[in-house]
């Protein structure tokens, strides 16, 4: 049995939406669960709104389920379906292997937990503000607060349920570091705090990738932008309905960019920008080009 929350001497919060089922039983629950999905992996993971991915990292994380049992039984759903296109679980097998890939990075540079995976970058790293130089945008980016609709519906799902999509994760990660510049060692407190499936290598190794200073071929100047990946990935913005319930009536032309609804518009949709949702706390593009200039220079240094 596991203990409750109470028992362990913690409190609940109130707003909190419990989706998990802990424990050996609920880990054998979910593989069933996801037995359902596993086909269609390859063409549903990305979208956040669909919730089609396995949710088992808390399991993995926990051991209440092994990573041998997994991976056999895709496999065994491999054997069982030679008609179908099994594309999907393999798909998801190789998900699986980037778990290990990020566990074997940890083993052998474990100095990448407190400073840069990339050499380059380990004496001469961009300038960070630390949250507590940077209070207002820090608390803006965990509060789900930034204006930017698909960020903040990534961050209040993190609150509400210790669970974000993969997508998201880049999405917010990539916010913080290249709009808001905050420094990826708060970023990774913070998520370990929040995390129900917090598991150090998979963190770090995704949050310095986000940073552009982990293990990635591709440089600085990916950046990922915050409303076009919200139009992709979540079109008509299902997802952050849910998570940003003030703007469950936007229209689906203005959901991703609600600041630019004229007041009549706002009104009628029963959201004031500025007063019920926060106007933009950064302007995008300028973001973008500064923090690529900052690379930049220290490429030169
Ligand atoms: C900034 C950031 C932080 C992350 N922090 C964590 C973390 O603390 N713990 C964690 O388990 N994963 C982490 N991930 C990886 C990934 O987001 C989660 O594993 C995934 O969202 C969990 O949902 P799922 O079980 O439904 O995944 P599925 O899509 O069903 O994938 C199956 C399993 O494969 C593994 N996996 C999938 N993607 C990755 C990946 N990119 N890296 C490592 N393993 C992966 C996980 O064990 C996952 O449960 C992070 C990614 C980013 C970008």
């Amino acid at each position: 049995r596991v203990p409750s929350l109470e028992e362990l001497g913690f409190e609940a919060p109130d707003d909190f939406e419990w989706i998990w089922t802990p424990g050996r039983e609920g880990g054998k629950k979910r593989i069933e669960e996801f037995k359902d999905e596993i086909l269609n992996y390859d063409e549903n993971r990305d979208y956040a709104w669909k919730d089609s991915t396995s949710k088992l990292s808390p399991h993995l994380k926990f051991g209440t389920v092994s990573i041998r049992e997994v991976f056999w039984e895709a496999e065994r759903l491999k054997a069982r379906n030679p008609n179908d296109d099994t594309s999907g679980i393999k798909t998801w097998q190789e998900e699986l292997a980037w778990r290990d890939y990020y566990f074997q990075i940890l083993w052998n540079f474990p100095h990448s937990v407190h400073e840069p995976f990339m050499e380059k970058y380990r004496d001469n790293e961009p300038d960070w503000d630390r949250k507590e130089e940077a209070e207002e945008k820090w608390e803006a980016w965990v509060e789900g607060k930034t204006g930017y609709p698909f960020v903040d519906a990534g961050m209040r799902q993190l609150k509400k349920t210790g669970f974000m999509h993969n997508r998201l994760r880049m999405v917010v990660t990539s916010f913080s570091c290249k709009d808001l510049w905050l420094d990826w060692r708060d970023v990774h407190s913070y998520f370990s705090k929040m995390f129900v499936d917090a598991e150090i290598s998979a963190m770090v190794g995704g949050i310095q990738w986000s940073y552009s200073i982990g293990t990635d071929a591709q440089p600085y100047f990916r950046v990922f932008n915050p409303t076009t990946q919200g139009q992709d990935y979540d079109p008509k913005g299902d997802y952050i309905r849910k998570w940003v319930p003030e703007l469950k009536d936007v229209p689906d032309e203005h959901i991703h960019q609600p600041w630019k609804m004229n007041k009549l518009q706002q009104q009628d949709c029963g959201v004031i920008i500025g007063e019920d949702y926060p106007e933009p706390t950064v302007d995008h593009d300028e973001r973008r080009k500064k923090s690529i200039e900052r690379f930049e220079q220290l490429e030169e240094d």
